[in-house]
């Protein structure tokens, strides 16, 4: 197994210098993560991740695409390849907190809040992008349609106490809630 992600590995970092920054050879890369197969899919995968930050605006088309494992590989790549700080990846991210997929937007929550993975050296625009990490919980997740990821992002409020929206918020669903796994889940944050 070790041997088989040298190998990957290999391979992916030729592709990247055979492609010398050609678009139409990212875009190729993009179309072979919808594969099952891991001898396509993963040498494009650390391609991509380490072509560096030439290949932005081709994940960030890759996250409008109708196949759901390239919008997931892409946000997973722009995480893992150091990426998540650029204001444009995070500007297209954002829509895919509401994506159909309930494991594309846990990885878009991720990604957007990641900073150990993200990287400015892969980064081109890195104006700053203010996310106001709490009002996104109280707008979108608490809302979200997955009772899973709607449970966590509940409990991810607890990490923001000393924001009063936070507080407030748990507080209601604690009084108001009818799901008592959910009344449970922001009694606990509540408690920090
Ligand atoms: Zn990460």
């Amino acid at each position: 197994m070790q041997k088989q992600a040298q190998a990957w590995m290999k391979q992916a970092t030729q592709m990247v210098t055979q492609a010398g920054n050609d678009p139409g050879e990212f875009a190729g890369w993009v179309e072979q993560l919808s594969l099952r197969d891991p001898h396509i899919a993963v040498p494009a995968i650390c391609a991509l991740q380490q072509a560096g930050s030439t290949v932005i605006p081709t994940l960030i088309a890759g996250l409008q695409h109708p196949h759901t494992r390239v919008r997931r590989n892409c946000v997973d790549i722009i995480d893992h390849g150091g990426y998540g700080g650029d204001a444009r990846c995070i500007e297209a991210l954002l829509p895919l907190l509401h994506d159909p997929i309930p494991h594309i937007r846990r990885a878009v929550w991720h990604t957007l809040f990641c900073e150990r993975c993200q990287d400015e050296t892969q980064c081109e625009d890195i104006t700053p992008v203010h996310l106001d990490r709490v009002a996104l919980l109280i707008e979108v997740g608490v809302n979200d349609p997955n009772p899973k990821l709607r449970q966590q992002l509940i409990a991810d409020l607890g990490a923001h106490l000393s924001d009063q929206r936070a507080r407030e918020t748990l507080e209601t669903i604690v009084k108001t809630g009818s799901d008592p796994a959910l009344v449970t889940t922001a009694q606990q944050a509540l408690m920090g």
